[in-house]
């Protein structure tokens, strides 16, 4: 049965120093359903001194220390309380995820849970003794200790609306720091409603503010703005490096977790069936919309015929629907923009001479005109030098690579300017080992594809970022590192003369 929240199209407005605030001029954004193109929300659209506002408002609040002074235990039960609401509205926070995502709910189920743990695991992990002491050739106690940075800058995507936001925003406020948040413009539907959490358990004013609209107006003054401190940004590549520049004004901290072109390298001796499965998923989980997608499938040439023919098989077989019908295995693409992109790179990867072997075309039968769906597709007879082998096309498109031995799925797997993430499937574990280590990416699997843990670090080679979330790199990224050296010996040094 399908899952339906029946609602006239929400108001979506901002959250600035503890208060909703709409626009000033302009007028209201249309957030569409990918999945029928029906109209979702409503949001306001910010302006450069909607943000303005939003960073005094945490600057006051973060001098001030109505957050940052809190004790660590305090913060933690703020951080506590909104895992709890999370989990309290988990049916609620699925179904608007996919309403506005158009992930399949089995997909949103796992955001929104995943969610209420990263908050969990933040207001735990900031409980943890941080902080170290040094033996120094003096009478003096080095230590360091860890203090918060000041104001971040927090900027997401679509892709994982609430789940992107979380693991920026719950370790920024675990830390300490106050928050100036902007979601991205095509789903801003779930990150609203974890401010009216926020709101709701009465975080303390000013401490995390959030300013709706457009990434070149909102995005790029919070990051050019002087009292912004660090910025903490998650999205593509190209937007990252004018990210880099632009915070440099003020020597911002920053961090950035870019896109991905990752390679999945099956060999011979895989097991054949746990293979085909995690190769369908690394491509078509989230609609190829997940910046570790196993976009390029890099496959051993004995068994490339076996493999490709069973592939396509079941690419063919996988139910595209809207992702409130839980038959559904793979969603719409986000929005027109993203469709008109995708079948953009597929024309190219024909016109550079690869083969479609399955999918390539948008669906238009059955009433998903009105959506963004597109068949899941796969290219072989692909050359490295390919721009559907060398860009990051974020979408349901599988690009087929052959190899004849390991140092040339190595050499391959290397060769594009992205590190985010690789797989390597053999039952042969000293092949696994070298080739994993060899293989320059920052999140890898063996037999295995796009698991991520809270626990464990996520970060990108390359071009695929700089910095850290998840695990404790994540909250080390909101921190800074002070040396205090304290002198156990106090006496003049005469050092000058008298
Ligand atoms: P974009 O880079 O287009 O946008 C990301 C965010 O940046 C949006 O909120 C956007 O605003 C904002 N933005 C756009 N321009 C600017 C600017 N000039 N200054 C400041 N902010 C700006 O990425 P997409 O939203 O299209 O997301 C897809 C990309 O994200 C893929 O490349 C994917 O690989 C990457 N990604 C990486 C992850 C990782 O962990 N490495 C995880 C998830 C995604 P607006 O609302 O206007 O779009």
């Amino acid at each position: 049965m399908m899952v339906k929240i029946k609602h006239k199209p929400f108001e979506l407005n901002m959250y600035i120093n503890g208060k909703w605030r709409g626009g000033e001029t302009n007028p209201k954004r249309k957030v569409i359903n990918p999945a029928n193109g029906e109209l979702i929300a409503e949001a306001v659209e910010g302006s450069v001194s909607d943000v303005k506002s939003a960073v005094q408002a945490a600057r006051v609040a973060f001098d001030n220390g109505v957050w940052s002074d809190l004790s660590p235990e305090e913060r933690a039960a703020y951080l506590f309380k909104v895992a709890d609401r999370i989990d309290e509205r988990h049916d609620e926070l699925a179904a608007l995820e996919t309403m506005d995502n158009g992930k399949p709910l089995r997909e949103s189920d796992y955001n929104i849970s995943s969610a209420a743990s990263c908050f969990r695991y933040y207001a735990g992990l900031v409980l943890a003794p941080h902080g170290k002491t040094y033996n120094v050739p003096d009478s003096v106690q080095a230590m360091v200790i860890r203090e918060p940075i000041g104001v971040c800058g927090l900027i997401v995507p679509w892709n994982f609306p609430l789940m992107m936001s979380v693991w920026k925003i719950a370790p920024a406020l675990a830390a300490g720091n106050t928050i100036v948040f902007k979601p991205s413009e095509v789903t801003p539907v779930t990150p609203t409603k974890l401010f009216k959490i926020f709101d709701e358990i009465g975080l303390p004013k000013g401490t995390a503010n959030m300013v709706l609209g457009a990434g070149e107006i909102i995005g790029n003054e919070i990051t050019v703005n002087h009292d912004v401190d660090m910025i903490s940004f998650t999205g593509g590549t190209d937007t990252g490096r004018h990210i880099m520049k632009a915070a440099s004004g003020n020597i911002k901290k920053i961090s950035l977790e870019l896109g991905g072109k990752s390679p999945n390298i099956i060999f011979a001796d895989a097991d054949f069936e746990t293979a085909l499965d995690y190769a369908l998923y690394g491509i078509y989980y989230g609609s190829g919309q997940v910046c570790s997608a196993g976009s390029r499938i890099l496959i051993e040439e004995s068994i490339q015929d076996k493999f490709i023919a069973r592939f396509v098989e079941r690419a063919n077989r996988i139910k595209v629907g809207p992702g409130n019908d839980p038959e559904t295995e793979m969603g719409p693409l986000v929005n027109q923009e993203q469709l008109d992109k995708v079948l953009k790179y597929i024309e190219i990867g024909q016109k550079e001479g690869a083969e479609l072997v399955c999918g390539g075309y948008r669906l238009t039968d059955h009433g998903y005109e009105k959506g963004f769906f597109i068949a899941p597709t796969a290219f072989i007879d692909t050359k490295p030098e390919m721009r559907i082998v060398q860009e990051e096309i974020f979408g349901p498109v599988a690009v087929f690579q052959t190899f004849k031995d390991e140092e040339e799925a190595v050499k391959l797997a290397n060769d594009t300017r992205y590190g985010l993430a690789g797989s390597v499937f053999t039952q042969d574990a000293g092949k696994a080992m070298r080739v994993i280590k060899k293989i320059r990416a920052g999140i890898t699997w063996v037999n295995s594809y796009h698991s991520a843990y809270i626990e464990a670090p996520w970060h990108g080679y390359k071009q695929s970022g700089i910095g850290f979330s998840l695990g404790v790199n994540g909250l080390d990224e909101f921190l800074e590192t002070k040396q205090i050296n304290f002198n156990l010996d106090v006496k003049p040094i005469n050092w000058f003369s008298k």
